[in-house]
């Protein structure tokens, strides 16, 4: 395959530092053809949303994905009628960001089972989506890796987004496959052909994750740097029929402390080697 930065998408979260109209200009720059926009960058731009989005594409950059909607799960009725709320001017913004997609880390509630959680996840995004199908933008699941079953996604695998999309069979949702939550999971080429033949995976992310992180949310790698085998599940996912933005989403507190301009550089050099 020709090494090419043309299916490069960098989240905002990923240069932290920078602010939405840096970021854009720095990555069009660099050649970075995709940004996908986090609500905080969104939100701190002096101007709507919606001129947030026009600066973005006036750089010559796509919006991929709005990042991120969700947490579906309460104990009590009354807190998850605020999220399907909340989750409407999610949709709204990615609307105005003419952004096509927006990431769901789904939720998880201590004091009830998982089970229950993945229920109230799945009537969650049912209640929003003819709202995001009037608006014009997907939803895509996204599995987080177990070690965050606690308190932020019931969903942790391919299969149980696959088992939520089926259940609820709606073209507007989908999947967003980020290998730093699923490389450890034996049915993952298995579920990722299934998606695809579903027509339902919408997203690819990537980073690493380190032999022995520091820090189990803000020690995330570049890719090439841990032991997830990039390439062997981008096969998975090409074959499944995606060929879209291929998403470096990096959170890491080292990361941020760099010099931004020497990180994005350093980003280019780590993509264009797995590619
Ligand atoms: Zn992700």
């Amino acid at each position: 395959m020709s090494v090419s930065l043309d299916n490069l998408c960098v989240h905002t979260i990923t240069t932290k530092p920078w602010g939405l109209d840096t970021a854009a200009r720095k990555y069009a720059a660099a050649g970075v053809k995709g940004m996908s926009i986090w609500r905080d960058a969104a939100q701190a731009f002096d101007g709507s949303i919606k001129a947030a989005g026009q600066m973005v594409r006036d750089e010559g950059i796509d919006i991929v994905s709005y990042v991120r909607g969700g947490f579906f799960s309460a104990l009590e009725a009354s807190d998850r009628q605020k999220a399907i709320d909340e989750n409407k001017i999610i949709i709204d913004e990615a609307a105005e960001l003419e952004a096509p997609l927006i990431a769901l880390v789904v939720g998880a509630t201590p004091g009830q089972s998982l089970f229950e959680s993945r229920q109230q996840i799945t009537d969650g995004i049912a209640a929003v989506l003819p709202h995001a199908e009037a608006a014009g933008v997907k939803l895509g699941i996204e599995p987080l890796h177990p070690m965050y079953a606690d308190s932020r996604s019931a969903v942790t695998t391919m299969a149980q987004s696959n088992a939520i999309c089926d259940a609820i069979n709606h073209p507007y949702l989908g999947i967003a496959l980020d290998v730093f939550h699923v490389w450890w999971d034996d049915q993952l080429e298995e579920q990722t052909r299934i998606a695809g033949e579903k027509e339902r995976l919408f997203a690819f992310h990537i980073c690493d994750w380190k032999d022995q992180p520091e820090d189990m949310l803000n020690d995330r790698g570049l890719m090439g740097e841990g032991v997830i085998d990039i390439p062997q599940i981008r096969s998975w996912v090409n074959a499944s029929g995606f060929s879209g933005y291929e998403e470096v989403e990096i959170f890491s507190n080292k990361y941020w402390a760099m010099d931004q301009d020497q990180y994005l550089e350093m980003i280019k050099e780590a993509y264009l080697k797995t590619v």
